[in-house]
């Protein structure tokens, strides 16, 4: 039925997942990625993907002779040949201006705040004195973060006293450029999927709690219980107020970025209710993983419609709660919760086909519905229990 083709940089589980649902919609998908261990091209092998690196502009531009559309799973990529392009007629989404906004999470920042999107304070830190300026103005604890190549904290520093300060800026790459961000104490972090089609059709999808263990996302519960513990009441209204604004902030941060696809908006809940925005993907995002079963169109198959200009499905839940937990590398552990969870009404597991498991690699994933959120609690708890006995 559909006949454009669609190519895709990066060829790892988000685009396994678009895979997934290109799959079922007759749309041939190209991956460019390399050739080992790409748990996209696994689902199928059979199409001419293209071999190598999507930092590569060759490699970039001999992928956009053999596709109509080009999409990205991951930020991380050469943006200056996806201008060139775009500026000669080839659609690409989101726009490369978008992906290079957000490749550098300083400009991300600034670019946000001349939109009235709320932030936690931040400073340039070019040099020594930049950070010891961000000190003084921030107090402690605060955060150094790495302005590029950031993901799953790996470009994160909290600087938590005056002691931290000398060293702070040899425990980041390097060459990596730095900014500092004021801390923010934050009662719970929340995430919204916004879905905007090349039509202008926008839906988001609702507002998600994460939960991080060592600034990687562990849990996804949705929808966010908000409300609870924050003030001593689950007054419902309160809940309802802060989901509104939750997702009033991440549409119209996506507002102001152009390019079509979906984005997944980070927040913070602080504790006086107001919220944070911490930072945008330009791709399906790990906290979108439960739209999978709990969504009636899920963030992969939205991302390809939103594309491809096709009418978008519904982003609401069809049920009544879903809770997902990620599989981490952690040696012959590994995959615990995962032979827990073939014993689980509700439980659906994904594995990525990565050959190597590295500590703390992202591996597969395991999603949890049922009909409140109190028994999605309950399903989850030996899975959690599975991976840390500790965990509650
Ligand atoms: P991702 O894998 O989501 O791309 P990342 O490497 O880009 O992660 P951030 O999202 O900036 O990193 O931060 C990772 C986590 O660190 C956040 O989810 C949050 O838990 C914590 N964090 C980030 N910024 C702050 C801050 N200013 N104050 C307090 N905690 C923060
Ligand atoms: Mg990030
Ligand atoms: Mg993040």
């Amino acid at each position: 039925m559909e006949s454009r083709r669609v190519g895709i940089l990066g060829g790892g589980q988000l685009g396994r997942m678009v895979q997934e649902a290109a799959s079922r919609l007759n749309i041939s998908l190209t991956i460019l990625d390399e050739p080992v261990d790409s748990p996209a091209k696994q689902l199928n092998a059979n199409q001419p993907h293209i071999h190598g690196s999507f930092r590569d502009p060759v490699k970039i531009r001999e992928l956009a002779e053999s596709v109509d559309v080009i999409t990205v799973e991951i930020e991380h990529v050469d943006t200056r040949v996806l201008h060139e392009l775009e500026a000669s007629g080839k659609s690409v989404h989101p726009s490369p201006a978008t992906i290079t906004l957000i490749q550098d999470k300083y400009l991300q920042k600034q670019h946000l705040a001349k939109y009235g999107i709320p932030l936690a304070d931040s400073l340039d830190c070019s040099d020594q004195e930049a950070i010891e300026r961000a000190a003084q103005e921030f107090g402690y604890p605060f955060m150094l973060k790495a302005k590029t190549m950031a993901y799953d904290g790996r470009g994160n520093y909290v600087v938590s006293s005056m002691a931290d300060l000398k060293d702070a800026r040899s425990k980041l790459a390097p060459d990596v450029p730095l900014y500092a961000e004021r801390w923010a104490k934050f009662d719970r972090e929340l995430a919204v999927m916004v879905v905007r089609s090349i039509t202008g059709e926008v839906s988001s999808y609702p507002v998600v709690e994460t939960v991080h263990k060592n600034n990687i996302c562990h849990l996804v519960f949705a929808p966010a219980q908000v409300g609870r513990g924050l003030t001593g009441t689950s007054d419902e209204t309160f809940s309802t107020s802060i989901q509104e604004r939750a997702r009033r902030v991440a549409e119209n941060a996506i507002a102001s970025l152009s390019g079509a696809g979906v984005f997944g908006v980070e927040m913070f809940l602080m504790q006086d209710g107001s919220i944070l925005l911490n930072e945008i993907a330009p791709r399906p995002h790990n906290s979108g993983h439960y739209t999978i079963e709990a969504c009636y169109t899920s963030q992969y198959e939205n991302h390809l419609r939103a594309i491809l200009g096709l009418p978008l499905g519904s982003t609401e839940m069809k049920v009544e709660a879903a809770g997902m937990l990620n599989i981490l590398g952690a040696g012959e552990n590994t995959y615990l919760a995962c032979e827990e969870a073939y014993r689980l009404r509700g439980a659906t597991t994904h594995l990525y086909g990565k050959k190597e498991c590295k500590a703390g690699r992202k591996m597969g994933h395991i999603t949890i519905v049922g009909d409140s959120m109190q028994e999605v609690h309950t399903r989850l708890l030996p899975l959690v229990m599975a991976i840390d006995p500790s965990d509650k």
